[in-house]
């Protein structure tokens, strides 16, 4: 054996030694700060160390000196840096280790003469990291000027590891006092994102994503430690292979490139050599991936790149998805939910909010998402606050910590502070204000100041928005969305199981007018249960009414169980996405096939059956004429119209937000359907986002919409504004500005609404 080898395998044994003894020191007794103690004084014996110190990072971003071996006990709780000032201060602040020969003669050397630390030449220290945040830093100290070697770093920073559990166990310092490296610590932050569901709260943060927690940070057994590492690899790369498919069953774009990055890095040797090494140095598989992925969150948090950014966030996610193989687990946090959940995620679908138990949830924060989301749709319906686009919250945030978010003004307020505070007190009286408002307004009619009739309808999903019918004092329900409880369900509901949600729905109208719209899956809507069609353009694919006529005995299903429930009351009926006069007249002809069906087994069919349609494709535009004498009515779809009158997808923010519903193109379309149906004596409602959005709501009137269909929770600031406008002015005004060049009418008619006392709260 050469002496090289013989000096690696006896720094291996050094390692594993200690982190035996570390593991029993973890599992003892004493409090936290007991068993710091115990830690610092064992490494100092076994790395052979004048002194062993441990500092702690607390509010403020400071570092206290919590433990020490070899340095003045006086010191302990005394000794204070800030991120950044002196050596252990540089340690945190770059989130790297530093080894010195010559510690005093370092420019950041900060002398501390309570810590008696003169005698002490070389030093060598690691952050403590967890998370990617830095929660202390560990040190060691030589008399004798020595260099420290890499197998030692790393060692102190395996080490490091596990004491970032001791602190994250928030016995040293309360887990409130840890929060985020890169942000002062403690204090209060303002993130701005957009707004996609109105209201305020206040509550406490719950990160959604898989929270694996480690049970043995330790193992002696580095072989079997190996396999399973070897084995949770496999298993990935197996699993990717098999996200990834061979061929046109498989993900495609964006998706697939980052499944393909997991892979190369999965492969990586680098990176898989990183791993075999810490758990040589005594640390269970799982620990040692949590350990990896801390040093990579570390070294990507220094680099300002978006890019980088992204790929940092693709490789927690690797590691998250390594540490379900090894744990077997794929928790989430929906079991441990606090009463005043602020969920955030990167991305939601909506079956996953639902997932939660809905009732504790009372905000909720996407780094993704737009208006249109049906995430965004399904908690407006829940009367939750949403904000948007909030880049980067992810990382900004520890569980738990106290959040007020501002839903219509797009802000949350992390770790808020009185005025926040006050000003949430504040709001929340207003909206008691507005609950007393709604009272006022619910037997008033949704008449305009100069006498013309608004109908107000509600959208509901949810057997819950059906709730608001009552107490909104809503003339019945505008769009009634029947895909989603399609989407909360495990498997694709019977007949009976469909007439059963569609019997809720009649009795809770019974006396108000019902529009129940077909099935509206994919694109954006995809069920659980559906085979991915792997389409490039899912949003221009196989969506709505054509998986409807291209599969109909699914639609003749629904409709089947439509009639059944309806039980020969009158109800309105309307089709998603219907892009030709002929797809109109062939989803008719399926719908007498069904009403037919019913006569022939003598069952009573309702007397009063409206049909009329999604206008949401513009090749329809052109053919309303020729489409009128086919329906009752039109009601306009603005979120998906807008898609695809802009070509700018609904979901994605870069280009969703480039194209105003108030741009005078749209609006000009608008009016020109609101003529048409005038004339033709059908009627038009618009029963998009825009519909809920006061100020877009003014001009649709303005426009000739006669009728709205609004999200439960904007009904009353809709009826306010319609009650406190003229129409006559308003249409007036449109027609002097929607031939100009402007790319957005907002600030105008914004303008507009404040010089013509329009409420738009
Ligand atoms: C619309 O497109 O405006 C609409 C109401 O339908 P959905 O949002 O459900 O696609
Ligand atoms: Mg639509």
């Amino acid at each position: 054996m050469n002496l090289l080898t013989a000096a690696f395998q006896g720094a291996v044994l050094t390692a594993r030694r200690l982190m035996r003894r570390l593991r029993d020191v973890m599992a003892g007794s004493g409090s936290a700060e007991v068993r710091l103690n115990k830690i610092v004084h064992l490494i100092a014996a076994e790395l052979h160390a004048d002194v062993c110190s441990c500092y702690v990072m607390r509010a403020g971003e400071v570092l206290e000196l919590f433990a020490t071996h070899g340095l003045r006990q006086e010191a302990v709780h005394k000794t204070r840096l800030r991120s950044g000032e002196g050596i252990v201060g540089d340690i945190a602040a770059k989130m790297q280790p530093l080894a010195l020969a010559n510690a005093q003669a370092h420019p950041h050397f900060a002398y501390r003469p309570e810590t008696g630390e003169e005698p002490f030449q070389s030093m060598m220290g690691v952050p403590i990291l967890r998370g990617g945040r830095v929660r202390g830093v560990l040190t060691i100290q030589h008399k004798e000027r020595r260099q420290y070697r890499e197998d030692e770093i790393e060692l102190l920073e395996t080490i490091g590891m596990v004491v970032a559990e001791l602190i994250a166990a928030g016995e040293l310092v309360s887990a409130g006092e840890i929060s985020p490296a890169g942000d002062p610590l403690l204090l209060p932050q303002r993130l701005e994102g957009l707004s996609l569901s109105p209201g305020m709260a206040a509550g406490r943060a719950v990160l959604h994503k898989p929270q694996i927690t480690i049970r043995e940070m330790v193992s002696d057994n580095a072989d079997a430690e190996l396999t399973r590492l070897h084995e949770a690899i496999a298993a990935l790369l197996n699993e990717l292979d098999k996200i990834l498919g061979t061929s046109s069953g498989g993900i495609q774009g964006e998706s697939r490139e980052i499944l393909e990055t997991y892979k190369v890095f999965a492969s990586d040797h680098g990176w898989l050599t990183k791993h075999e090494d810490a758990i040589k140095q005594g640390l269970t598989a799982e620990a040692a991936v949590q350990k990896v992925q801390n040093d990579y969150s570390a070294r990507f948090s220094q680099i300002n790149d978006p890019m980088i950014k992204e790929k940092a966030a693709d490789l927690d996610d690797l590691a998250t998805r390594m540490l379900q193989h090894l744990t077997g687990r794929h928790t989430t946090a929906a079991s441990t939910l606090p009463e005043d959940a602020i969920l955030i995620a990167r991305t939601l679908g909506p079956a996953e909010l639902l997932d939660y138990d809905t009732r504790k949830i009372r905000g909720l924060i996407l780094e993704s998402g737009t208006s249109a989301s049906h995430v965004a749709i399904v908690a407006k319906a829940l009367d939750i606050p949403v904000i948007g686009q909030c880049g980067g919250i992810l990382s900004r945030l520890e569980p738990l910590d106290p959040l007020i978010i501002d839903g219509t003004r797009g802000i949350v307020y992390v770790r808020p502070n009185e005025d926040v505070q006050e000003q949430f007190v504040h709001s929340m009286a207003l909206k008691q204000e507005r609950a007393f408002m709604l009272n006022e307004l619910r037997d008033l009619p949704g008449t305009t100041r100069d006498a013309v009739d608004i109908s107000l309808m509600l959208n509901c999903g949810l057997a819950v928005d059906f709730d608001h019918l009552q107490p909104t004092g809503a003339d019945g329900v505008g769009l009634y969305r029947t895909e989603i409880p399609f989407m909360v369900r495990g498997s694709f509901p019977n007949v009976e199981q469909q007439a059963q949600i569609y019997r809720y729905a009649f009795a809770r109208t019974e006396g108000k007018a019902l529009t129940i719209r077909t099935l509206d899956v994919g694109g954006d809507k995809m069920l659980p249960y559906q085979t991915d069609q792997g389409e490039e353009n899912p949003a221009l694919g196989w969506r709505a009414i054509r998986i409807g006529l291209d599969r109909p005995s699914m639609l003749r299903q629904q409709l089947r169980a439509i009639l059944e429930a309806a039980d020969g009351r009158p109800f309105n009926l309307m089709f998603p996405m219907i892009a030709t006069i002929a797809e109109l007249i062939e989803s008719k002809k399926i719908l007498q096939l069904e009403i037919d069906r019913r006569t022939a087994c003598g069952k009573v069919v309702p007397e009063k059956l409206r049909i009329g349609l999604m206008m949401e494709v513009p090749s329809l535009i052109w053919q309303v004429p020729g489409l009128l004498p086919h329906v009752d009515f039109l009601s306009i779809g603005s979120n998906d119209l807008l898609q695809y009158f802009f070509a700018a997808d609904r979901t994605n923010p870069l280009v969703s937000r480039r194209y105003d519903p108030l741009s005078p193109a749209f609006l000009l379309l608008i009016r020109e359907m609101a003529a048409m149906c005038n004339t033709a004596g059908k009627s038009l409602s618009v029963c998009g986002e825009m519909a809920s959005r006061p100020l877009e709501a003014m001009t649709l009137v303005g426009l000739g919409v006669r009728m709205l269909s609004i999200s439960p929770s904007a009904f009353v600031p809709i009826k306010a504004m319609v009650r406190s406008m003229d129409v006559k002015p308003l249409s007036d005004y449109l027609t002097t500005q929607l031939l100009r060049p402007d790319a957005s009418l907002r600030q105008k008619l914004t303008d507009f609404a404040r010089d013509h006392g329009v409420l738009l709260t």
